[in-house]
């Protein structure tokens, strides 16, 4: 069978050639969250719900377009926890794809409070930090990168953006990218902390001034991602800083792939 499953804008389109058995395989997968839409001339699920569904659904999903070869784009990849490079990334800006943000888009994220290893400052060399913090704030030229609001530096933060494989064991944490944000931004990218601090309303606000979202689609995403981060906690990730290879170098480690049983002696997030 020959079709797609692509994200356009809120919405997953699933087409394929008709298929009485395919369309009722689909409905069951998805959890009957897919509804035919005629001007689509395909199944259509909102994206959020596809996020947001249950891990069983999820893979319920991946099974499906993996056994009718639907050439899956980049979103839905991610979404399924399918292995990024399946098929081929789309023209606009991959980074903001994988980890969910870029310039002039932001969606909120949440780490889970221990975990092991995931703020560089405190698994590199100091002299590694000094340099990476350098090298990444140069680089934004004293912008932020979401933003792009000149911040001065020393206003700006440097964060680290993560992608996560889930597909098949090993399951990985891997770094992508860091990036300087200033503070507004970073705030939206640990609403747990935000939420703590009684923030949560300048989580929103950030949301719907770099989105231009409803303040209603800011509280959905955070919402979404508090939902992904409980799921996160539910596996151990490996964790994969190649990315920074020739960059940094982890004291005590020979490579900078760390599997997750040995990512506690590597020091808590927090
Ligand atoms: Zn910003």
């Amino acid at each position: 069978m020959v079709g797609t499953m692509r994200r356009e804008g809120d919405q997953v389109i699933f087409r394929f050639p008709y298929s009485k058995a395919a369309n009722k395989e689909l409905h069951a997968a998805s959890g009957w969250r897919v509804r035919w839409d005629h001007e689509r001339h395909g199944f259509v699920m909102p994206f959020a719900a596809l996020l947001g569904a249950a891990e069983n659904v999820r893979a319920m999903l991946a099974a499906f377009v993996i056994r009718h070869e639907l050439d899956v784009d980049w979103d839905c990849q991610l979404a399924l926890g399918l292995e990024v490079g399946v098929t081929t990334p789309p023209q606009r800006e991959p980074l903001a794809v994988v980890i969910g943000l870029g310039r002039g888009w932001l969606s909120a994220h949440c780490s889970p409070d221990e975990w092991w290893g995931s703020e560089l400052r405190k698994v590199v060399h100091p002299k590694d930090w000094v340099r990476l913090q350098a090298l990444v704030l140069g680089r934004a030229g004293d912008c932020c990168e979401v933003c792009g609001r000149r911040a001065g530096a020393s206003r700006l933060q440097v964060h680290e953006v993560w992608s996560f494989q889930w597909g098949n064991a090993p399951r990985v944490q891997r770094l992508e990218r860091v990036v300087a944000l200033c503070i507004d931004c970073r705030r939206t990218q640990h609403v747990h902390r935000a939420r703590d601090a009684g923030e949560l309303d300048l989580v929103v606000h950030t949301l719907t001034a770099v989105n231009h979202w409803s303040a209603e689609r800011a509280k959905r995403d955070i919402e979404r991602a508090e939902f992904e981060c409980l799921f996160r906690r539910t596996t151990e990730w490996d964790l994969d800083l190649s990315v920074l290879d020739g960059l940094i170098a982890i004291d005590g480690y020979p490579t900078l792939y760390v599997p997750a049983a040995d990512r506690r002696r590597l020091g808590d997030t927090n």
